[in-house]
């Protein structure tokens, strides 16, 4: 497979043939960064873990040039920066028994500057290639310009398709989680099976770990704390949750306003809290 930046990085961890590897994809994540997909659609991993049916695929839109460094990698240029990201991603998708991943390596203001054309043509491709039932996209509420940016480009790609929907797309929680949404809301995303490959897919990013950011411990801590305070009463049926926004209606329907889409839930989540304040007040 082609995309138009020279440096895009396919690795297929079981060696197939890249355009076969893709096309038996039916979980798909599009991330900005190197470690999003695996803080953000572990449920998509899981899912398809050792299943000979099912096969997950993540694809980064960025290069990992802006990353924060510390410690041995303190003195790294943003090109040795770039190959190091790279790996470390390689490495995940093989932790994870990935079907392919891709890393497409745009600059963040590339992804940042719409239309981004070449990225949305770049999505386009890998979508009709793959051809996933259910995408894990960041969520359109994050505070993180890149997250929402590529998520948006993903959407553009997705509605101007013919002859091609998936099932189901999730925004997905990265910085910002999704708490606040109200209930009816929320679909929380059960990550509870295999913990140990949940945290060795966090770990295996060193260079954003050993930065002292500790996305290993909080990740999991966020499944946690998901799942204890879902609901107030009865006792917890998974040990870790993530929630998601569902996105699916603004890739049904290419006419909806997604800000308005977005705000919907915002408005939902007021509403809730005047309505208690004048329960109670
Ligand atoms: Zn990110």
């Amino acid at each position: 497979m082609q995309f138009n930046k020279p440096a895009a990085d396919i690795f297929v961890p079981d060696g197939m043939e890249s355009a076969a590897a893709l096309a038996r994809t039916t979980h798909l994540c599009v991330s900005a960064h190197q470690d999003d997909i695996e803080i953000m659609a572990y449920h998509g991993i899981a899912e398809c873990f050792g299943l000979p049916n099912r096969w997950f695929t993540g694809v980064v839109a960025t290069d990992g040039a802006g990353s924060p460094r510390a410690g041995i990698y303190a003195d790294y240029t943003g090109e040795r920066m770039k190959k190091v990201r790279v790996a470390e991603q390689r490495k995940a998708a093989y932790v994870g028994e990935y079907a392919c991943q891709i890393q497409l390596g745009y600059s963040s203001s590339e992804t940042k500057t719409p239309p981004a054309a070449p990225l949305v043509e770049d999505l386009t491709r890998i979508f009709l290639a793959a051809r996933p039932e259910e995408i894990y996209l960041h969520n359109l509420a994050d505070k993180h310009d890149t997250h929402v940016a590529v998520a948006l480009r993903a959407i553009a790609a997705m509605r101007a398709i013919g002859g091609y929907k998936p099932k189901k797309v999730y925004g997905c929680e990265v910085w910002r989680d999704l708490d606040w949404l109200q209930d009816d809301d929320k679909r929380p995303l059960p990550v509870s099976a295999r913990s140990n490959i949940a945290a060795a897919l966090v770990g295996v990013f060193d260079s954003q770990v050993s930065g002292g950011k500790r996305y290993d411990l909080a990740t999991a801590g966020r499944r946690l704390a998901h799942a204890t305070y879902l609901a107030s009463h009865g006792t917890d049926e998974e040990s870790a949750l993530s929630f998601a926004m569902d996105l699916t209606p603004l890739v049904e329907d290419p006419n909806l306003s997604i800000a308005d889409y977005v705000l919907s839930f915002v408005d939902r989540f007021r509403a809730d809290v005047a309505k208690r304040l004048g329960a109670v007040g």
